[in-house]
């Protein structure tokens, strides 16, 4: 890829017996919003800290813009890493902290100050520059945190799960603020998430994760409704698989199938099947989930297997919802959102 601010080629680390990263190939694009999903010990941090130069693969290469950077120490390399328990100094303000990373460049005094305050401006903290850390919001201080690795302009930011020690509306408010700020300054921004709404919500492109290797890389649009594995398809959204018998008598065709709990109706079972493009499958509902905007139905299938399908509460109140146990209903689709995941296993 040309313009590539980061390649990796055939990246493995083992600790002892665990193949942390086990092969590893991937470009990410200057100026991208990059993440890297996975569940736990999937490898992904492994991955960020070798890019960012704390930790040294057992094999492989690591391109920054075109330069190999493979056995360079962390300063040598011109990325910038903020980490989840962002890492302030306490006895030190915010501005202080902040303009941190251009006093150990020997950066002038009066352009250090100038620069923090920009910065500082960029996370909407103008104002804070003489508090200390500990006078701050969570939130605040992930900001802080921010500011100071983007006022030394890094070429990249390595962010590992920095909105992790958050509540949620704050989390959800800062994946806007941090969407726009890296569209803003234009940095290539790589985010640690296990998160995968966090990830489907600001990233550009997305590594999917598992056992330290990558499953499928797209755009979020692409991994959530063609999901290239079982895996994916189980991990992005909530699991939805036709397989087996139920496939074949379902579908009409064995295979694994992945159809979104969002794109299936739930209707009387005495409902005609309407329309010629969509599947349908007669079933009993096992459980329903009031979730206030929504419900969730899972249905047991008379073909076999369990669907899921989600429903807006355009009308039904939570007493409705509740009469559904146990009640024989039909799903409906529409063909084409019946997904063929490739059999990997
Ligand atoms: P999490 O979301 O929990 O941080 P992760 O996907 O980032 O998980 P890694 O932290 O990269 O996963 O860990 C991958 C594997 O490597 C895990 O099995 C982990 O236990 C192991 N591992 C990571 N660091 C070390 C280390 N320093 N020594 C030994 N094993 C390690």
């Amino acid at each position: 890829m040309e313009g590539s601010a980061i390649r990796l080629r055939d990246l493995r680390k083992s600790f002892g017996e665990t193949d942390a990263v086990a092969g590893v190939d991937l470009d990410i694009g200057d100026g991208e919003f990059f993440s890297m999903l996975g569940p736990s010990g999937s490898g992904k941090t492994t991955v960020l800290r070798m890019i960012a130069g704390f930790e040294t693969p057992t094999s492989g290469r690591i391109e920054l813009a075109g330069q190999e950077v493979t056995g360079l120490a962390p300063f040598e390399r011109d990325v910038h890493t903020v980490f989840q328990d962002y890492a302030l100094f306490p006895h030190m303000t915010v501005e202080q902290n902040v303009a941190y990373p251009l006093k150990v460049r020997k950066v002038p005094k009066a352009e250090r100050l100038v620069r923090a305050r920009k910065a500082l401006t960029e996370v909407r903290l103008e104002g804070f520059g003489k508090r200390r850390p500990a006078q701050l919001s969570g939130g605040q201080r992930q900001r802080v945190a921010l500011a100071r690795a983007l006022v030394g302009r890094p070429r990249v930011l390595l962010l590992d799960e920095p909105l992790g020690a958050l509540d949620l509306k704050l989390r959800e408010q800062m994946q806007v603020e941090l969407k726009a700020l890296q569209r803003e300054v234009g940095i290539t921004f790589v985010f640690v998430t296990h998160d995968q709404e966090e990830a489907l919500t600001m990233s550009d492109r997305i590594a999917v994760f598992n056992q330290g290797r990558i499953e499928q890389v797209g755009a979020p649009a692409e991994i959530y409704e063609r999901p290239a594995t079982a895996f994916v398809a189980s991990f992005v959204g909530t699991s939805n698989l036709l397989e087996g018998e139920s496939a074949q008598r379902v579908v009409g065709t064995p295979g694994i199938y992945s159809i979104r709990p969002e794109k299936i109706r739930v209707l009387k079972e005495s409902a005609e099947p309407d329309e010629p493009e969509h599947t349908t499958a007669v079933g009993t509902v096992a459980e329903v989930v009031y979730l206030g905007d929504a419900t969730r139905f899972l249905v047991d299938l008379d073909a076999g297997g369990r669907l899921t399908a989600l429903q807006q509460n355009l009308e039904t109140s939570a007493e409705d919802v509740a009469a559904y146990r146990g009640t024989r209903v039909r799903l409906q689709w529409n063909r084409r959102h019946t997904v063929p995941v490739p059999d990997h296993r």
